[in-house]
């Protein structure tokens, strides 16, 4: 992988020490160190406060074979990664280390991959969406986008082999203000912690499904946008625990019913600070780049669909007609498109016009998820690419020959036709380089092969609580 440096050689100590400080003035007395494996599942190792600045000098242990884990907690290997051997370290990022409101006492710290002499792993996703975002710098574009994160909320039935389903918080109407009703208590819990631990709250709603609901937090600018997302999850999750819920981020909680997406809104803004998916003369009022970019990221959709939707179940959910963006097109506002442009109401364009990747799960790993957008983006960049017409219906309800002539088709329809389409991709494969694109692949097949025939209600049971 073409990657950056990472901090430890140069020891990066002062913002350490004031980052210590400040969370130990806000009553922070341990941080969970929070790393998202290829698998999607996130990882913590925890320290007290007091080893912060020698942990973002030196890091924390984490074995390489955590590359090559899968969802169900089983190892595989791949070309590069395989075995007992060998260390690397997690560095916690001081600049996005933050206090969370939720869970007294508890900070929550991103972390980048090193090895053992300070120089960048290269199976670290956070690593390579850094990496990806520089190339992007290098472009004169800065990232702007933030993660609208869907959930389902119930009781757990005591866990076992023979878990029964949970019970949904509640059971609708879709949208409806009954459904508010009924966990509104946990409700004000959530934004509360959310405004005062300064994430912030967009957006607060029902959702269609049993159960479920959906947040959505202002951007953040680069890996700020991934890391975010790392706090909105555990936020979630210690609020649904204090208020006896459990949550669930799994692509599809019931087996047959709309899933739980996970849509990446992106825009791109130049060095004089204009957002360039507005104001241009391009479609719909894109600028040049803004086009390249986005025609960019609509080629590799096929290829990118392994890292969105990257489990078998993640299948049960891209799925025609639930607004999971199952068709590799783009359109005004379209949300059957995997690209759905958001152009925002008139008098607010400069601010809100965005790209939503809307193909894209909560077992996606948010590090790989941008990394591997942005480096479509880029590519698109690059060979000046052009979008086709948007398309303004419901792909399904256009004829198939018409749909073809319009270049629209559907994205993969299972894992195993996903990692067909990424093991393709050279363009993929020279960004992420080969230990992280091999390792990434190999914990794909490894899943495709443990889960792909079996029952879709035991796939979904097996995967319900692990994001
Ligand atoms: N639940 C839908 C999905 O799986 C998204 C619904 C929406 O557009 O918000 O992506
Ligand atoms: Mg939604």
């Amino acid at each position: 992988m073409a990657s950056s440096r990472g901090r430890s050689k140069s020891g990066g100590g002062g913002e350490a020490a004031e980052t210590a400080r400040r969370l130990a003035a806000s009553g922070v007395e341990a941080v969970a160190l929070a790393i998202v494996i290829n698998s999607g599942v996130t990882l913590v190792k925890t320290i007290p406060l007091r080893r912060f600045e020698e942990a973002a000098r030196f890091g924390i242990g984490l074995s390489p074979v955590f590359t090559v884990f899968q969802v169900d907690d089983q190892i595989t290997s791949s070309p590069h990664i395989g075995g007992p051997a060998g260390d690397t370290r997690l560095m916690p990022d001081p600049a996005q280390t933050i206090g969370l409101a939720a869970s007294p006492g508890w900070a929550l710290a991103p972390v980048d991959q090193l090895d053992q002499e300070g120089d960048p792993y290269p199976g670290c996703p956070r690593t390579f969406a850094r990496t990806m975002l520089e190339r992007l710098a290098g472009h004169g574009l800065e990232l702007r986008g933030g993660f609208e994160i869907e959930f389902f909320l119930g009781h757990r039935a005591t866990p076992g082999p023979d878990e029964a389903d949970p019970t949904p918080a509640h059971t609708g109407p879709a949208y409806g203000a009954i459904a508010l009703a009924d966990v509104e208590p946990f409700a004000t819990a959530l934004i509360g912690a959310f405004e005062a631990q300064g994430t912030g709250v967009m957006q607060f709603h029902p959702e269609y499904s049993t159960g479920q609901l959906e947040l959505s937090v202002p951007h953040g600018v680069g890996i700020a946008a991934a890391d975010t997302h790392l706090v909105v999850r555990h936020t979630i999750r210690a609020v649904a625990r204090t208020h006896d819920y459990t949550a669930s981020f799994a692509p599809v909680v019931f087996a047959g019913r709309v899933g739980n997406g996970n849509h990446l809104h992106l825009s791109l803004w130049d060095r004089k600070g204009k957002n360039l998916f507005q104001g241009g003369r391009g479609p719909e009022g894109m600028t040049r780049d803004a086009e390249a970019f986005t025609a960019g990221v609509l080629e590799a959709l096929p290829a990118l669909t392994a890292i969105t939707a990257p489990s078998v179940p993640s299948y049960e959910r891209l799925q025609p007609h639930r607004w999971s963006g199952p068709w590799a097109c783009w359109g005004r506002e379209n949300r059957e498109a995997a690209l759905r442009f958001v152009t925002g109401m008139v008098g607010s364009r400069p601010e809100a016009a965005n790209l939503e990747v809307k193909s894209m799960d909560p077992a996606a790993n948010p590090y790989l998820a941008l990394g591997a957008i942005v480096a479509a983006g880029i590519d698109g960049l690059d060979r000046e690419l052009s979008l086709p017409q948007p398309v303004a219906d419901d792909p399904a309800s256009i004829p198939a020959r018409t749909r073809r002539s319009l270049g629209v088709s559907r994205l993969p329809d299972s894992l195993s036709a996903a990692i067909r389409e990424l093991e393709k991709s050279s363009m993929l494969r020279e960004a992420m380089g080969d230990v992280l694109f091999d390792s990434f692949l190999a914990t794909r097949r490894a899943e495709r092969d443990v889960f792909e025939d079996q029952d879709p209600e035991d796939v979904v049971r097996v995967h319900r609580w692990r994001y």
